[in-house]
């Protein structure tokens, strides 16, 4: 339906003058209301605002005409110098107060760049994009504060002479002009008179800081179950408390001497100067970490290792037998370990901090991690367990209960059920650190914290609980016939594949957005300054590899059959686990991009399953 006649159509892209300066925005003309004769426009990061028709230039002319910069137009910058008390904050709280005007500042740093322009307004989103972004230049935040409060002045005074009106964005309350928000932002500040770091927090996570206590005493309780039940012969969620063992049979020395001696052999190989250094991802400090990303080699070296080692008679079977002790004693260094990380944590500066871990409490920081990138010199703790002692740990573990089967059943080579098992995860692990460098991208390296959330995620959880099919299966027996091999090994390549292809794809644009070979894909810009993909494996669910991850984890179990549900355990706990991540995700994706990611979720239906979820 063509709107009355008006000079601007529904639907025409034009140039809209931003309220309170001279400077013009690429906008869509969305409505016109003949009462008040206004055009409702919207920016590109999703703002709305009704213009008059002088606040709107054509397109094409306007690329053409010299821009004016307007720099004689300047009560606002008189009028601020007395104002504020906020100008003092603003300088120490260099971040917070200085975003939003940041915004304006950078839209006239690059007005020479015509269209190519964005203005964020959402106050938590220039929190976050001024996280990113946050080389935060003194001399632009200085000319910030400048153009910000001239913005300011000449907004009120349009406001209120009824040239512009803004108009709510649908679920944040209300947009503001950029100089508003700074206002806002500054007195919010000064009202907290709270460290700059205190206020750089994103909103609490696993049911806040009670869940924190909670998760702190379940996580370890739940791995002590589990262990306990695999060794039943009829694991049952109804066998509940499942006997326990002895005290003294949850602690042995040398178990606790195994497990040092593996990570200080896992960390040998991480320093050892082979292999790629890769850059993270530019942090808050505008900073690159570079990381030795050598995990594939380390795996060879260790599968060499641990080769020569049965050859001379190791028995690899002590890990089987001695199961319990060895996940204690993971445990107790992961909590060492969380413990030195909050310590650290406390003189680490400001913006070496994860926003997800930086609550104030205690209990919570110490959990979900408050130092985002601890590093001893060049060596990142984070990276470094993430990727290597409990993930090659968690393949010798398979392994070594591979060669338990086979003494325990007196057989020349595991069943097909244990061979399924055992290659399905070594190709996951082998391809995770033959892809290293793509963990870099992942929300646990750019964004959590290093605390006891991961460090026993890492430490414990993962070689001790991923490893249960193959512990299960070691005393329950399951034959396969060879049609189910060969639907299982489908499943699980299919999966693969999914996992595979969206995460380097993903991976591949974060790195170079301009690389050519994703230049057919489909994005949407964002007020951060980065594009979403909304196609190619990004545009058929929001996070194609959980999907192809879900599909491997199926793959994982089925060779247990369902005869318990024991097994099953790491499928359900996954499904949890990434529909857990999926909504932590979507939360911050939202408060970092706005609008643009209510139109990636607008265009993206579902969530991880096709046309399910
Ligand atoms: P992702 O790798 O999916 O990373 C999410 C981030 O990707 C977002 O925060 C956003 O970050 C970016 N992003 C989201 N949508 C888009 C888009 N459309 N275009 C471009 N960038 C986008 O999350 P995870 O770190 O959770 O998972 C990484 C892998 O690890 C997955 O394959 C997962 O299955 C696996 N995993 C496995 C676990 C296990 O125990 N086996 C546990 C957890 C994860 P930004 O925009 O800031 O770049």
């Amino acid at each position: 339906m063509r709107m009355p006649s008006v000079k601007y159509q529904r639907g025409d892209k034009v140039m809209g003058r931003w309220p309170g300066s001279s400077l013009y925005y690429e906008v869509k003309v969305l409505g016109f209301d003949i009462s008040s004769q206004l055009y409702t426009v919207i920016y590109k990061d999703g703002t709305e605002l009704e213009l008059k028709e002088p606040d709107i230039k054509n397109f094409s002319g306007f690329q053409s005409r010299p821009r004016s910069r307007s720099r004689s137009r300047s009560p606002g910058r008189r009028r601020s110098r007395s104002r504020s008390p906020g100008r003092t904050t603003r300088r120490s709280s260099s971040r917070t107060a200085a975003v939003a005007a940041a915004a304006v500042t950078e839209s006239s740093l690059s007005s020479n760049k015509d269209t190519k322009l964005e203005v964020r307004l959402d106050p938590l989103q220039e929190t976050m994009a001024a996280e990113n972004n946050s080389n935060n230049k003194h001399e632009e935040n200085n000319t910030a504060n400048k153009v910000n409060e001239k913005a300011e002045a000449e907004v009120e005074s349009e406001k209120n002479q009824g040239r512009y009106n803004l108009r709510r964005r649908k679920d944040d309350g209300g947009a503001k002009p950029a100089a508003v928000v700074a206002e806002q932002q500054e007195k919010e500040v000064i009202k907290e008179a709270a460290p700059p770091a205190a206020t750089l927090a994103t909103p609490l996570d696993f049911g806040g800081k009670i869940g924190a206590y909670l998760w702190l005493l379940f996580l370890p309780s739940w791995v002590l179950f589990l262990v306990f039940q695999v060794n039943l012969e009829d694991p049952s969620l109804l066998n509940f408390p499942p006997p326990l063992p002895p005290l003294e049979a949850f602690w042995d020395v040398r178990a606790l001497g195994f497990v040092i001696l593996w990570i200080l052999f896992q960390a040998l190989l991480y320093v050892l100067p082979v292999g790629k250094l890769s850059e993270g991802m530019p942090l808050r400090s505008g900073e690159r970490l570079k990381y030795r990303t050598n995990g594939f080699f380390a795996i060879m070296v260790s599968a060499v290792a641990v080769a020569v080692a049965v050859h001379q008679g190791v028995d690899l079977t002590y890990i089987h037998s001695h199961f319990l002790q060895l996940a204690v004693a993971s445990f107790l260094i992961s909590v060492l370990l969380s413990v030195y990380l909050y310590a650290r944590s406390r003189y680490a500066a400001p913006e070496q901090l994860a926003l997800g871990g930086n609550s104030g409490n205690v209990v919570y920081d110490f959990f979900k991690g408050h130092e985002l990138n601890p590093r001893i010199k060049d060596f990142d703790l984070k990276f470094f367990c993430e990727m290597r002692p409990g993930l090659i740990g968690w393949c010798l573990i398979n392994f070594a209960l591979a060669l338990a089967e086979m003494k325990l059943h007196h057989l020349d080579a595991p069943s097909y059920s244990m061979i399924l098992v055992n290659v399905f995860m070594l190709l996951y692990v082998v391809d995770g650190l033959w892809n290293e460098e793509a963990i870099l991208t992942t929300m646990d390296l750019m964004h959590d914290g290093f605390g006891f959330m991961l460090a026993f995620g890492d430490l414990v959880w993962v070689p001790f609980t991923y490893t249960l099919q193959a512990y299960y299966l070691v005393s329950h027996p399951n034959s396969l016939s060879l049609p189910a091999v060969g639907a299982i090994i489908t499943l699980k390549l299919l999966g693969f594949y999914i996992f595979r292809k969206s995460n380097s794809e993903k991976n591949a644009f974060r790195r170079d957005p301009s690389d050519p070979q994703l230049s057919h894909l489909k994005t949407i810009p964002t007020a951060t300054g980065k594009s979403l993909l909304v196609s190619g494996w990004w545009g058929v669910v929001r996070h194609p590899n959980y999907l192809g991850d879900l599909m491997m984890a199926l793959a994982w179990s089925l060779p247990c059959g369902f005869s318990h549900l024991l097994p099953w355990y790491y499928m359900i706990y996954f499904i949890i686990l990434l529909v857990h991540r999926d909504s932590r995700d979507m939360r911050d994706c939202r408060r970092k991009y706005g609008s643009a990611w209510d139109e990636y979720c607008r265009t993206v239906r579902y969530r991880i399953i096709p046309r399910v979820y």
